[in-house]
């Protein structure tokens, strides 16, 4: 099995694009597994979700996906972000909103385990420190695990009789899992945060049992334009130029 872990959309349909363009190149994928903020802060939202379900794909909620649905308030975002997240509810039929309500919060494969947070928390958790991913990979029933939320990309590994690590995982880095166990989070699609403004992404193929970190360009302007057309906070989209 091929998967392109696929985080964070957050409703950037050029990014998205760009990333699935980037994945076939690569030598492709079975299946996309989304790990939650389809949409919220971007301008395509309904589009991201059509796309999303238009591929084989698995796919868990993430706080942005509750919030455009209604299935939970916009009081825990700051005050862009729920600006962002009403817009965004404006934006979806109750065809969309209903499918985004009836997403797992956390999903099993046959060896990795997809969440938006963490296990603790699958909603709201970021998964940030060693400590973390120490909990992580002790509540985790797979080998490995996939999250999202911080939009930042990292690998923490746990290899026999050690302790966890846990390193950010570089551009067109690839990881080899084999005989460990593993939390991965292969970035944000739609708005990096990690300095890099480029799309990330990663592709897990579960037989050769590696993770492949990458990085792609998009079209940032094409984005930014659509935000301002859509009346959607400037600094949202001021941040997408500079990847934080
Ligand atoms: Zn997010």
């Amino acid at each position: 099995m091929r998967a392109a872990l696929i985080a964070d959309i957050h409703g950037n349909l050029t990014a998205f694009e760009a990333v699935l363009a980037h994945a076939r190149r690569q030598g492709g994928f079975d299946e996309v597994w989304c790990l939650g903020d389809i949409v919220g802060y971007g301008p395509k939202p309904a589009e991201c979700i059509d796309l999303l379900r238009e591929l084989p794909h698995r796919a868990v909620a993430g706080n942005h996906d509750l919030a455009a649905c209604g299935a939970m308030g916009v009081e825990e975002f700051n005050d862009a972000a729920a600006r962002a997240a009403l817009w965004t509810r404006a934006q979806l039929d109750d065809e969309r909103k209903r499918w985004l309500a009836s997403l797992p919060h956390v999903e099993r494969t046959d060896d990795l385990t997809l969440v938006h947070g963490t296990l603790r928390w699958p909603i709201w958790e970021y998964l940030l420190s060693e400590d973390q991913a120490t909990t992580q990979l002790a509540l985790q029933e797979t080998p490995y695990s996939a999250v999202g939320h911080s939009h930042i990309p990292f690998v923490a590994i746990e290899r026999p009789g050690r302790r966890p690590t846990l390193r950010p995982a570089g551009p067109d880095e690839t990881v080899a899992l084999s005989g460990a166990r593993a939390v991965v989070n292969p970035g944000g699609v739609g708005q990096p945060r990690d300095g890099d403004p480029r799309a990330a992404y990663a592709l897990y193929d579960s037989d050769a049992r590696v993770v492949r970190f990458l990085r792609v360009e998009y079209d940032i302007a094409t984005t930014q334009r659509q935000m301002e057309e859509a009346g959607l906070p400037r600094w949202l989209s001021d941040r997408l130029a500079v990847g934080y």
